[in-house]
C-alpha cells in the first residue's frame, strides 16, 4: 500500500491582518506537513471581492514572512479558479446532485421564515422540478437524506443528520461560485490530504463532506482546532489586546518566540514548553498533540517564552531585529561606533529584556548625548556631600587606565580599591558615578557600564558633571 504524500494548506481570507489565530493555524499546518515529509501550501481565499483587498493579502504575506513560515509552490488565488468551481457545479447539476433554484428574493425570504418557524433546514421548492425556466437562477446543492459522519483528528467522531443542512447555494445568480463550493474544489485540485483549521469551520466540514461525496472525490482528513480565547476565557476580541501577528512584532516579540508561544497555545508535547529549533518541532509535531479544549492567551507566558528566545539568540541577529526599537530610543539612526557599542552590550541586555522594546529601553544609557540631562531624583546622588570630590579623584584614577586595560575586570578592581582606600561603602561612589554616566536610565553592573561606554565616553560624561555641565532642575 502506498501512502499519499501529506499536503496541507493555510487558506486565509484577505480581509484584514494576519490574525494570531490564523498564524497558529498556519503553524500547525506547516509543522504537521513537515513532520510527515509533506508540503504546506498557501491559498488566498479572495472570492469575496467586496471584502478582499490587496493590502490585506500583503499584510498576511508579510506576517507569514516575518514569522519565518515559508510555503511550498506558488500561492493559489481562489478567485482565479472560478472556471474549475463552475465546472464542478455543472457536473453536480448533470448528475442531479444539484439543481437550479428560481426562487425570487421575496420567495426566499418567506421560505426561510417558514423553515425557521418549523426549525427545519432550508429546502427549495425547485429541488424536485426538472423543467428549465427562462429566469435567473442559483445552483443549489441537493442535500441527500441520511446522516453525515466525520472523524476529526482533534474533535473525534461527529455525526450530523443531513436534514439539519440547508440546500446551500453553489453558484450565485450572477454565476459566481460560493465559498463552500470553492473550498472543496480547490482543496481537491491542490491535492490537500489534511484540512487543519479553526473549529468555527467544523460544521462546514459536514457540508463540504457531502459535496466531496457528491463529486465522487476523496474526503480529506479534518482537524478542527479550538479557537484561541482571551485570558478571561471569553472569545478573543480586541479588548483582550493585540490580535494581529504584526502587532506582536511591533511590541517587540521575536519571530521564534511568537512561533514557540503560538505553537504551545493548544498543542502539547509532554510538558516541554520551550522549542528553540524548527527541526526539533518538526520531529515531534503531530495532530494528536492538539488539545480539543480552547486555549487561553497568557501574556505572562508569552513574555517568558519570548525572553528565553531573546536570551538564546545570536548577538548580531538580535541587534538586527532590535534595531528599529533602538533607533526609536536614539531618535535616529546609529553611527558605526554606536552600533558597535550596543552590539558589545547585547550580552548584558539580553537577560533583562522580555521584548525587543525593553531591550532598547535597557540600551538607552548607551545612546545618550553629552552633556546628559540629569535631573530630579536621578541627580540626587550628585548633590550629596563629597560626591564631587570623589568623582574628581576617581576620574583621575580612571584616566590612568590604559586603553587595553579598560575592561570590566580592571574597572571593577579600580572602583573597589578606591572605596577600600577611602574607607567608604561602594554606594558612596557607585551612586554618583552611575548618575553621571546614565542620567538615571536603566543600566547593568557599574563596571559594565564603564566598560561598554568606553574610556573616552566615560571620562567625557564624568567630566561634564564635574564641570557642572549637567543637571537641570
Ligand atoms: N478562508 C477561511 C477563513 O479565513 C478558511 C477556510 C478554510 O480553512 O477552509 O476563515
Amino acid at each position: 500500500m502506498t501512502t499519499a504524500k501529506v499536503i496541507t494548506r493555510f487558506a486565509p481570507s484577505p480581509t484584514g491582518f494576519l490574525h494570531i489565530g490564523g498564524a497558529r493555524t498556519a503553524l500547525f499546518n506547516y509543522y504537521f506537513a513537515k513532520h510527515m515529509g509533506g508540503e504546506f501550501h498557501l491559498r488566498i481565499e479572495d472570492t469575496d471581492k467586496a471584502r478582499s483587498t490587496d493590502a490585506a493579502t500583503q499584510a498576511i504575506l508579510d506576517g507569514l514572512n516575518w514569522l519565518g513560515l515559508s510555503y511550498d509552490g506558488e500561492i493559489v488565488y481562489q478567485s482565479k479558479n472560478a472556471p474549475a468551481h463552475i465546472k464542478a457545479a455543472e457536473a453536480l447539476l448533470e448528475s442531479g446532485k444539484a439543481y437550479r433554484c428560481y426562487a425570487t428574493p421575496e420567495e426566499l425570504e418567506s421560505l426561510r421564515a417558514e423553515a425557521r418557524e418549523y426549525g427545519t433546514a432550508f429546502r427549495s421548492p425547485y429541488r424536485d422540478k426538472t423543467e428549465a425556466l427562462e429566469k435567473p437562477f442559483t445552483v443549489r446543492f441537493r442535500v441527500p437524506d441520511g446522516e453525515t459522519k466525520i472523524s476529526d483528528a482533534v474533535q473525534g467522531d461527529i455525526i450530523w443528520q443531513n436534514k439539519e443542512f440547508d440546500d446551500l447555494v453553489l453558484l450565485r445568480a450572477d454565476g459566481t461560485p460560493t465559498y463552500m463550493l470553492a473550498v472543496v474544489v480547490d482543496d481537491h485540485d491542490m491535492g490537500i490530504t489534511h484540512v487543519v483549521r479553526g473549529d468555527d469551520h467544523l460544521i462546514n466540514a459536514g457540508r463540504q463532506s457531502l459535496i466531496y461525496k457528491a463529486l465522487d472525490w476523496d474526503v480529506p482528513i479534518w482537524a478542527h482546532v479550538p479557537l484561541i480565547h482571551g485570558p478571561d476565557g471569553k472569545k478573543l476580541s480586541k479588548r483582550h489586546g493585540a490580535l494581529g501577528a504584526e502587532a506582536y512584532r511591533d511590541i517587540g516579540y521575536v519571530p521564534g518566540g511568537l512561533r514557540n508561544y503560538l505553537l504551545k497555545l493548544g498543542w502539547a508535547h509532554g510538558d516541554q514548553e520551550l522549542f528553540f529549533s524548527d527541526d526539533e518541532i518538526v520531529k515531534v509535531f503531530t495532530l494528536g498533540g492538539i488539545n480539543s479544549a480552547p486555549a487561553r492567551l497568557d501574556f505572562d507566558k508569552m513574555d517568558h517564552i519570548n525572553s528565553q528566545h531573546i536570551l538564546r539568540m545570536n548577538d548580531a541577529e538580535l541587534l538586527d531585529l532590535a534595531m528599529t526599537f533602538i533607533e526609536e530610543e536614539n531618535q535616529g539612526p546609529l553611527d558605526d561606533a554606536l552600533k558597535a557599542r550596543v552590539l558589545a552590550a547585547i550580552p548584558t541586555l539580553k537577560p533583562r529584556a522580555k521584548t525587543l522594546k525593553e531591550l532598547a529601553a535597557q540600551a538607552k544609557y548607551l545612546l545618550l548625548n553629552r552633556p546628559l540631562e540629569i535631573s530630579g531624583k536621578a541627580a540626587k546622588p550628585l548633590r550629596k556631600p563629597d560626591a564631587m570630590t570623589h568623582l574628581s579623584a576617581l576620574t583621575n584614577e580612571l584616566k590612568s587606565l590604559e586603553g587595553t586595560e579598560w575592561s570590566e575586570g580592571s574597572i571593577q578592581t579600580l572602583l573597589q580599591n578606591y572605596a577600600t582606600r577611602h574607607d567608604i561603602g561602594f554606594g558612596k561612589i557607585g551612586q554618583p558615578v552611575r548618575a553621571a554616566l546614565t542620567g538615571g536610565t536603566p543600566s547593568p553592573d557599574l563596571s559594565w557600564v564603564l566598560a561598554l561606554l568606553g574610556k573616552q565616553e566615560t571620562l567625557g560624561r564624568l567630566t561634564d558633571v564635574i564641570d557642572g555641565e549637567f543637571y537641570k532642575e
